[in-house]
């Protein structure tokens, strides 16, 4: 047998991202950028934030955009701004980062949470209706993993019930909703530029956009210990500022962010042409775009069937390709949340998120062979491919046509 099939080289490994290629590309340019800061030695906000604020809000059409220290100090400003505190509610998701919710715990007030839409995995509309109580100041949705939340109809609950709409975007900059940008779906939107977003930076960094100029002149004075200018501190604010050098660096890769999310999207049809290919599409649930969005895929994420999540997961990580749970334990199970006396069953469909998701590697520098890898590796890991790599047929003609149709 061994000599009628050889066996087939190992297949190269395959990282879940890859940031190194990315600052490859623009090493020159970055270097420069850091350069100027170093010899102007201004490092606390000044002219490249304010630059890189005006840059963003034309990017997500907002008339202001405020940077921060980090996506979660921008959640944490924006609350503050809209004076929430102890005694309010805030409905939000139970399936997101743990900053969603944490910003609502840290100025005082309870997060409410809601499940899911399973489809979007973003809060169920219906569900925020009937949560709403005399307490409620806020909806938070999460436009997770890049796509925008079901924002209609929670629009229309904002406004009969005279609540602020505060958007986590730090997931989803460039994304749409019938046209328009995460960031000016609701009162405030909030950015992350942690570094694997998909505008990173060298380190922690955020930014806020709104379109209401009192709202924006308010959180421009929260980042600075309140202060209206010369010390004169009129509310007690937070020290969150972006530095000079984050923004340097975040303007020399904004103008190749819109570049980057059609890669990302290009990537995510060739998965779905490959999990077809593979006869794989029965064994999972593929990410759905809704209409009228433009989803920018920060995460490619599955839905593995069957229970068999953590099987494909320790299959893939021997086989040495990248996969990652966003995210494997939903927030009102977290120990720090128990205050708030939810449990297990409270959110079914947070909990079967958490059971059954798996993110794929999908950042912008990934290539046709690579995801083909990656494709292989779940089909191996499903026992559906016998053997080795060499079983698969060759008449199989995968990169061409994916080539043609891009
Ligand atoms: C990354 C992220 C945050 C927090 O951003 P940081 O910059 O890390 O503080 C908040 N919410 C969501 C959904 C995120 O993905």
């Amino acid at each position: 047998m061994a000599d009628v099939h050889p066996q087939a080289p190992a297949e190269e490994p395959v990282p879940f991202m890859d940031l190194v290629l990315q600052y490859q590309a623009l090493a020159a340019e970055t270097q420069e950028a850091v350069n100027r800061c170093l010899s102007s030695q201004r490092f606390i906000l000044g002219e490249e934030v304010s630059s890189l604020e005006t840059e963003v809000a034309k990017y997500c059409d907002a008339r202001e955009a405020i940077g921060c220290a980090s996506g979660t100090d921008a959640l944490i400003l924006a609350l503050m701004a809209l004076d929430i505190g102890p005694g309010d509610e805030v409905i939000t998701s139970p399936f997101t980062f743990f900053a969603t919710a944490s910003s609502i715990c840290r100025v005082g007030a309870k997060p409410v949470f809601v499940d899911l839409d399973p489809v979007s995995f973003n809060l169920s509309p219906l569900k925020v209706a009937e949560a709403i109580s005399p307490r409620t100041k806020a909806i938070m949705p999460v436009h997770l993993f890049g796509q925008c939340a079901e924002m209609e109809p929670l629009w229309r609950i904002a406004v009969r019930e005279k609540l602020h709409v505060i958007e986590d975007a730090c997931q989803a900059i460039g994304a749409e909703y019938r046209g328009r940008r995460a960031g000016v779906l609701g009162t405030v939107g909030c950015f992350s530029f942690f570094p694997t977003k998909n505008l990173g930076g060298a380190g922690d960094g955020g930014m806020m956009t709104t379109d209401d100029p009192d709202l924006a002149k308010r959180l421009k004075r929260l980042r600075v210990h309140g202060d209206a200018g010369v010390y004169k501190h009129i509310e007690v604010g937070l020290n969150s500022r972006l530095d000079a050098l984050q923004a340097a660096i975040l303007r020399v890769k904004l103008p190749h962010l819109d570049a980057w999310s059609v890669a990302r999207q290009k990537n995510a049809k060739r998965y779905f042409d490959l999990f077809a290919r593979y006869g794989l599409t029965d064994a999972l649930t593929l990410p759905e775009t809704l209409s009228g969005r433009r989803h920018v895929y920060n995460q490619f994420t599955v839905r593995v069937k069957d229970g068999k999540r953590n099987e494909v997961m320790a299959s893939l990580k021997e086989q040495k390709i990248g996969c990652s749970i966003y995210y494997p334990i939903p927030l009102h199970l977290q120990e720090c949340f128990q205050f708030l006396g939810k449990k297990l069953g409270d959110f079914p469909e947070a909990e079967r998120a958490s059971d059954e998701v798996l993110a794929l590697p999908i950042f912008p520098e990934l290539q046709g062979h690579q995801l083909e890898i990656v494709v292989r590796g779940i089909a191996k890991a499903l026992g559906r491919l016998a053997g080795n790599a060499r079983d698969i047929p060759a008449t199989i003609p995968l990169r061409q046509p994916l080539r043609a149709a891009a």
